[in-house]
């Protein structure tokens, strides 16, 4: 490694990338690990629900595992970790192996990465990753803000707003897994931890680092050793990130690490964006049925490209989907990208569900699509773009892909990234975009970027 590093531990796939593409923007050279490398895979599988109603097979690293180094210099590293709405013990154990192996590398600092709507269960698991984190850090204070202005989630006097409603009206209240029904997050986190919990307030932030540093000395002095901090801006953000210089643990959604970078003496530029040339075919694999996925589907077929639907029954009825989605994908992937899905509207996904089950329809479809993926890169197809939080889960354990290197962003919290594979040992460039993310046109967009 060339310089002092920035260790990331991520909460979900998705916000791992996110996390990822804000320090790339920043200037940081980026790369995102799956799970901890190498890490011994340690009891059966844990059951981790998806808000769709599915439970899939989970398995945790265990402390203590055989350690692999990264074989490829980075400013900052993202460990992605699956540990949101695991256990605590769980969320915990993964957690610590991701920090254990990020010293490994020679972080200077950590980074824990939540998601910016601070999702979390009644038990945590923010508030006792933190408190594991600083006790393995040997630290007594750190901040939490999951402000991200970009994405319209400001914080003020530590109550968290979703664009212009407080995040119990957001909708958040009612998510499945994890329900934010209270939207002081002073409040929120003093119920998940032990820890005295307090506020640097937008009056402190806005005066910069100086009167940052003091409020942080003033609060450790009355025994806090959390900080929640208001931010609701970027030029807040930016004022916060040179008063974190030197803290061991940061605790955060993405938008603190845009501030970061300066800290390690990195300034933005396009060659900490720079990927390999892009090359080979072009396909698109989408197992999401969100919105603004439906969207991008409607679109990419209005535009006459070729489209292949999935039907979760024929799955279910033992046909072989994924021979005959490849079958037909070989007579047109040599013209021009092609769009495999199983994208559906809300009411089609329940008549699906009602019938197969949510779990069995998710993991079914998520299987089939991981398949199609990894037969699509054995016939030459080296730009993937993956619609779908589970689903890239999904494709990126079939594709064995470990480690990826992150690009430039096609939109907000999507960027290309560049990883080698089994079936791709001279590369391909993938993109995993979650659910409700990217322009309606994204699948097209996306290759567009390189003729850009
Ligand atoms: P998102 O990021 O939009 O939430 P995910 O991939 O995380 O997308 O979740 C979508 C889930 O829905 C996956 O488990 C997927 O297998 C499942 N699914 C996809 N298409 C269908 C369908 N037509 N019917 C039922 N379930 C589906």
């Amino acid at each position: 490694m060339t310089r002092a590093l920035l260790g990331c531990i991520a909460d979900d796939f998705t916000g791992a990338t996110d996390l990822a593409n804000n320090l790339v923007r920043a200037g940081m050279r980026v790369v995102q690990v799956m799970d901890v490398p190498n890490a011994r895979r340690a009891g059966p599988p844990q059951a981790s629900a998806h808000p769709l109603g599915g439970q899939r097979g989970h398995e945790v690293p265990s402390v203590g595992a055989v350690l692999q180094p990264l074989d490829t210099e980075a400013d900052a590293i993202v460990v992605a970790l699956k540990s949101r709405t695991v256990p605590k013990a769980e969320a915990i154990a993964q957690s610590l192996a991701a920090l254990q192996w990020l010293q490994a590398q020679g972080a200077a600092q950590i980074y824990f990465k939540y998601c910016s709507t601070f999702d979390s269960t009644a038990e945590g698991n923010i508030g006792p990753v933190t408190d594991a984190l600083m006790q393995a850090l040997g630290t007594d204070f750190t901040i939490a803000t999951p402000a991200f202005p970009d994405n319209k989630r400001t914080v003020f006097k530590g109550y968290l707003f979703v664009g212009d409603v407080l995040l119990n009206e957001s909708g958040m209240q009612n998510h499945p897994l994890t329900p934010m029904a209270d939207p002081n997050l002073v409040r929120v986190l003093q119920a998940q931890t032990p820890s005295r919990v307090g506020l640097i307030d937008h009056s402190v932030v806005a005066q910069g680092e100086g009167a940052i540093r003091a409020r942080i000395a003033q609060l450790k002095a009355e025994g806090v050793r959390i900080a929640v901090v208001d931010a609701v801006s970027n030029a807040d953000l930016l004022r916060l990130g040179p008063a974190l210089q030197g803290m061991p643990l940061v605790t955060a959604g993405s938008g603190v690490a845009i501030g970061l970078p300066p800290n390690f003496g990195v300034a933005p530029s396009h060659e900490a964006a720079r990927l390999p040339a892009a090359h080979g075919l072009q396909a698109i694999v989408s197992g999401s049925c969100s919105v603004a996925t439906n969207q991008q589907v409607m679109d990419f077929i209005k535009a006459g490209k070729p489209a292949l639907a999935i039907d979760p029954l024929r799955i279910a009825a033992g046909v072989d989907v994924a021979a005959e989605a490849l079958a037909w994908a070989e007579g047109h992937v040599a013209h021009g990208p092609v769009l495999v899905y199983s994208t559906a509207e809300p009411s089609a996904v329940r008549a699906i569900q009602g019938k197969l089950g949510s779990d069995k329809a998710g993991a079914m479809v998520e299987e089939t699509i991981a398949a199609i993926a990894r037969g699509l890169v054995q016939r030459g197809v080296r730009q993937l773009i993956v619609a779908g939080g589970e689903t890239s889960g999904a494709c990126v354990q079939a594709l064995g892909i470990t480690q990826m290197r992150i690009g430039a962003q096609i939109d907000p919290g999507v960027p290309w990234c560049h990883a080698v594979a089994p079936d791709a040992a001279d590369g391909l460039h993938i993109t995993l975009k979650s659910g409700n993310f990217g322009s309606t046109d994204f699948f097209t967009k996306a290759f567009a970027q390189w003729q850009a």
